[in-house]
């Protein structure tokens, strides 16, 4: 079945599907700091996502049923201007307050700012886990503050999150590391993937991939390709292992113009099946899920 995106439910739907996961895209990529393209993933994503070449379920057994457990609220319409933050954090917290977890699609790393914010009103303690080659630390990167490589910068000043965990970074620098610093971020290289694993988190838990933390083996559709990165297995591994309850996540960076044959959306649409799996087994099980 090719989907196109626009699969809308009606208000009875929407309210016998307060438990389900929200899939969200994000075209967005007017942030990039180099090439643009993945304002084009969103659609990639989705196609992937249900493509009859690809798996309904679940490495867990879930299986993701559209209009079932998995409510596709459509992408965004963004303006690649200074409002679309205003309108991703709005896209966002009205998923969450439909009673939802919520699966964004970027888009590059730049929309995880204004989803984070919207997290933060219902999760006051929420605590990150940040798949990445890269830190995105920096205050501000090319003359802009709200640069794919400024996003984590903007939520330790302003977001009022729990805390920041990094892994798969091999591109650290000293402004960076400063930063990482001041505000207790714990980062992990690819090859500390074990003392990671013993770093994960609990309590509430945002998953945030950016798919060029992924070896570009694996993932070479991205802008910024930097090998020596983690395997697919090592993600799936470690989001298994988070002992939190994971309530929202994001896939991001994904640039169809750089991809090979459609692997990188393949692991995107991998990943983001995981994640929204984990997300139905953590409502599911986990005492402390909220109802809102
Ligand atoms: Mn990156
Ligand atoms: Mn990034």
């Amino acid at each position: 079945m090719q989907h196109d995106g626009s699969l809308k439910v009606d208000a009875a739907q929407a309210t016998s599907l307060a438990g389900a996961v929200a899939l969200v895209g994000f075209p967005t990529d007017s942030n990039s700091s180099y090439r643009r393209g993945p304002a084009k993933a969103p659609a990639a994503i989705r196609s992937a996502m249900w493509s009859e070449a690809g798996n309904p379920y679940a490495e867990s057994g879930i299986r993701l049923r559209l209009s079932e457990n998995v409510v596709d609220a459509g992408d965004a319409a963004l303006r690649e201007d200074e409002t679309d933050r205003s309108t991703i954090e709005a896209f966002v917290s009205e998923q969450l307050e439909a009673g939802r977890r919520v699966l964004s699609l970027g888009g590059d790393h730049s929309i995880t700012y204004p989803i984070v914010r919207a997290f933060a009103h219902s999760y006051p303690k929420l605590n990150i886990v940040h798949f990445d080659a890269h830190p995105d630390l920096y205050s501000t990167f090319g003359g802009n503050r709200f640069s794919h490589a400024c996003p984590f910068a903007r939520i330790l000043e302003s977001a009022g999150v729990g805390s920041l965990l990094q892994i798969g970074i091999r591109t650290m620098t000293p402004a960076q590391r400063e930063t990482a610093d001041r505000y207790g971020v714990r980062v992990f290289g690819p090859d500390e993937i074990e003392a990671a694993r013993r770093a994960l988190p609990g309590g509430d838990v945002y998953v945030t991939l950016d798919l060029d933390g992924i070896d570009p083996a694996y993932a070479p559709g991205v802008s910024h390709r930097e090998p020596g990165g983690l395997t697919v297995r090592d993600v799936l591994r470690l989001v298994a292992a988070i002992p939190g309850s994971v309530v929202g996540a994001d896939v991001v960076e994904l640039n169809p113009d750089c991809d090979v044959d459609g692997l990188t959306a393949g692991v995107a649409a991998k990943c983001a099946r995981e994640f929204a799996a984990r997300m139905l087994s953590d409502g599911t099980n986990t005492p402390a899920a909220r109802t809102r």
